[in-house]
């Protein structure tokens, strides 16, 4: 393509040139990620040993090594054309207002209902589901991103849905519940007195208002109990960031189209699905030895898993239910102080994006402040008029951040970022910003430490 074609302000696919394929990058990897091992025996797990909890298909999935590419289903493919492609938007009022020679580009997935890319791996775990001939699943959900996502795609497919969703945060948002209730999902506030590891909570402490890591044990208690349910995830395996894959594929293609190379991609880091798919196909360049962009992953400085945590194997959660993954952890046990970005409060990372970090092929983790992740939020709201998730402005922080680089040394870098989510149901954390009552924290050594010493030893 010729090189000076105008850009328009948001390029999109045409619906017969949406990718038909998951991009897995694992098939790609020069090391491959230590296996997921049973918490119980420490052995690496089996398709068989992760049946009574996922889905086969996606327990298939999650093992996968081999295929480079697999297939979309034709009817996640149908449900993606709904909402997708997501527009590639160029950010020329965000480089005017910067004053920047830098091309600013956003990959935005807060246009569907649900409001993030959750639903891209919702809709594809809630198919696997339908077609093994299930009941319904069960799932947790803190900041309720994925709880929403999860209820719109088994709306969609006819399942039943059990979110167990983190007390104070289901009290935090009355509108997500509404939302989850009203594609037909039941929510349940954790700890709850529907499961064994509920009633011990509550037996503890009646107050208790909830934790990620208890209500995982209690979506995983009721699924294994329950006939024709299995438990479901919206990050961190492996899973879920071959679905993701479809953010990166399409934004590349589109950026193709007009002969844009990215010289930096920037994705906000949470349990690591959103920047694991945007990045999956040029990361594929990297790892096939072509010229590809720089890496960099960001994280709020209250949970910093990549910039100061251990590469180890850890529990998935606090109740130790779930395998060993070996990945970036800040330990099962540490809890991160109350943020705005609920979606970025986990303490490990997925063991795919940890082990390109630890190889050196993600380039660059940064952590920034919760303060000046809202300054951008703002600005970006201002220029660009998209309200963003608390989340998703980690990534507009560092791109900006970029920008002003370029403006420093002149140089025109294309700057590619993913813009993860809509902040409309984070009015809360806004409020918070403009009446200037945030907080930044950063954790010292000693609270990381009391993290650190909950992780198993295992080697
Ligand atoms: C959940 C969420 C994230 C973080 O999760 P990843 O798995 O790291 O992508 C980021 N942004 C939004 C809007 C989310 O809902």
């Amino acid at each position: 393509m010729a090189k000076n074609t105008a850009i328009p302000y948001k390029i999109y696919l045409k619906e017969d040139e949406l990718p038909r394929a998951w991009y897995n990058v694992r098939a790609d990897m020069r090391t491959d990620h230590r296996p997921l091992l049973n918490p119980a025996t420490r052995q690496p797990l089996t398709v068989a040993d992760l049946e009574p909890v996922f889905c086969t298909e996606l327990a298939k999935q999650e093992l996968n090594t081999q295929d480079r590419f697999i297939e979309i289903p034709e009817a996640v493919r149908n449900f993606y054309k709904m909402y997708r492609p997501s527009p590639v938007v160029r950010a020329y009022c965000l480089e005017q207002a910067l004053h920047t020679p830098a091309h600013i580009y956003y990959k935005y997935e807060g246009g569907n209902t649900s409001g993030s890319h959750k639903l891209n791996s919702a809709i594809a775990q809630a198919y696997y589901a339908s077609q093994q001939g299930l009941r319904g699943v069960t799932t947790e959900t803190g900041a309720g991103q994925w709880g929403t996502a999860l209820s719109m795609a088994c709306g969609y497919f006819g399942l039943d849905c059990r979110v167990f969703m983190v007390k104070c945060s289901a009290q935090q948002k009355p509108y997500r519940k509404a939302v989850m209730e009203t594609y037909n999902a039941t929510i349940v506030s954790s700890p709850s007195d529907t499961t064994a590891v509920g009633r011990k909570m509550l037996a503890a402490n009646p107050d208790n208002t909830g934790s990620l890591g208890t209500a995982i044990s209690e979506a995983v208690e009721l699924a294994v109990a329950s006939e024709g349910y299995r438990y479901v995830l919206g990050s961190v395996l492996d899973q879920v960031l071959l679905h993701q894959s479809i953010i990166g594929l399409e934004a590349k293609a589109a950026l193709d189209a007009y002969g844009v190379q990215p010289d930096i991609v920037i994705g906000c880091a949470g349990g690591g699905s959103n920047l694991g798919g945007l990045m999956a196909p040029y990361m594929g360049d990297r790892l096939a030895g072509k010229p590809a962009p720089y890496f960099i992953a960001v994280e709020p400085s209250s949970c910093p898993s990549l910039t100061r945590g251990r590469f180890a194997y850890d529990y998935c959660d606090t109740g130790h239910v779930t395998p060993l993954a070996k990945m970036y952890t800040l330990g099962s046990g540490y809890i991160p102080s109350s943020s705005h970005a609920g979606g970025l409060r986990y303490h490990g990372m997925s063991p795919i994006l940890s082990q390109l970090y630890h190889d050196g092929y993600l380039d660059e983790a940064r952590s920034v402040r919760q303060t000046e992740v809202f300054a951008a939020a703002e600005l970006f709201a201002r220029v660009e008029g998209t309200l963003a998730a608390p989340e998703s402005a980690h990534a507009i922080r560092v791109a900006i951040d970029e920008a002003l680089k370029c403006k420093e040394s002149g140089e025109a870098k294309t700057i590619l970022f993913g813009l993860t989510g809509t902040g409309y149901f984070d009015m809360a954390a806004y409020i918070a910003y403009n009446s200037g009552t945030m907080q930044d924290h950063v954790p010292d050594d000693e609270e990381l430490a009391k993290g650190f010493a909950t992780i198993p030893q295992v080697e």
